[in-house]
């Protein structure tokens, strides 16, 4: 198929066919007041001294076809001459539990209809997902149950289908909660999902209510105890967040789709879908400069773990 060869072409003209369809199912929003946000300190002080965060674990929940050209950007000279394909990647959450707040998540994966190819609709879904793959106790329900205990909340990185297709798997009374103002991706009748349907109330995380730090500049102290952080990364979406976790298993930054891959992150270059590739790129270094500066971090990307970190729960490593 020609669009194939195309892609930066095909997605502007998605997007712009965006634009002329019905956003449907966006849930009320309300602004999330975040604890008071102590004075720091430096990167260092933080990730060595909390050990608020237990049991930090890596769901893998399926995988869904996708374009390289999507993944990485083809067009970088990096890549030169390197051709697009369609491939497989995987789809995570990321599970952990606070002492005081109880466990949460970060992204919903995938629910169980991916066995079976998945809950994303509408004229062009099969440009972004053509196909799925996913065995029997992988959806993010059959995850949870197998942890046995309550979830109070999702974080989301953003708002698109393969990180809010979980959804419909979770227990309905939990919060959600994402960047300020970003945009939901649900048009019916071209790719839709209606994922949130039955979320009552998505709380924005507005990170103008945050303090300034050492290379990430402004970010939010979720829980006010500098345990999980909240990074705005623009660009992948309008009001994308990556979070910082602080665990007793290691410092884990979840870039989300800031990169999609790691690869992407270690050769600096930058996802190939961007709402605002500009503002993707200057995300994307921010990270890589934090990530640089503070290497006992492990660096988790969207859809592709890097070496030596595996799914499941995480353990203590001196070693990066
Ligand atoms: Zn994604």
């Amino acid at each position: 198929m020609k669009l194939k060869r195309y892609p930066q072409i095909t997605f502007f003209l998605a997007m712009s066919l965006i634009q002329f369809c019905i956003a449907v199912g966006n849930p009320n929003r309300e602004t999330f007041r975040p604890p008071e946000q102590k004075r720091i300190r430096d990167w260092q002080t933080v990730i060595q001294k909390n050990q608020s965060i237990t049991d930090l674990t890596i769901f893998h929940t399926g995988a869904v076809e996708v374009p390289l050209s999507g993944m990485i950007n083809l067009d970088d000279p990096k890549l030169k001459g390197e051709k697009d394909k369609r491939i497989f990647v995987d789809v995570y959450s990321f599970w952990f539990c606070h002492k005081t707040h109880g466990c949460f998540l970060i992204d919903s994966g995938l629910d169980s209809s991916f066995q079976k190819g998945g809950n994303l609709k509408g004229l062009i879904s099969g440009y972004y997902i053509s196909n799925t793959k996913q065995n029997p106790g992988q959806d993010i329900t059959s995850h949870l149950n197998r942890k046995g205990k309550p979830i109070q909340a999702v974080f989301f990185t953003h708002l698109h289908g393969d990180h809010t297709a979980g959804v419909s798997g979770l227990p309905k009374e939990i919060e959600f909660y994402a960047g300020a103002k970003e945009e939901y991706i649900n048009y019916w009748p071209i790719y839709y999902g209606g994922h949130l349907d039955t979320v009552k109330h998505l709380k924005e995380i507005d990170c103008s209510q945050g303090m300034e730090m050492p290379i990430l500049g402004i970010v939010i102290d979720v829980f006010g105890d500098g345990s999980l952080f909240a990074i705005p990364t623009p660009g992948h979406s309008n009001s994308h967040l990556s979070y910082l976790v602080v665990s007793d298993a290691g410092t884990y930054l979840f870039t989300g789709d800031a990169s999609h891959t790691y690869r992407g992150f270690q050769l600096g270059v930058e996802s190939g879908w961007q709402d605002n590739r500009k503002q993707a790129k200057e995300s994307l270094e921010k990270l890589r400069n934090f990530a640089a500066a503070n290497p006992q971090i492990k660096v988790i990307p969207g859809h592709e773990l890097p070496p030596g970190v595996s799914v499941g729960e995480q353990k203590f490593s001196a070693k990066r």
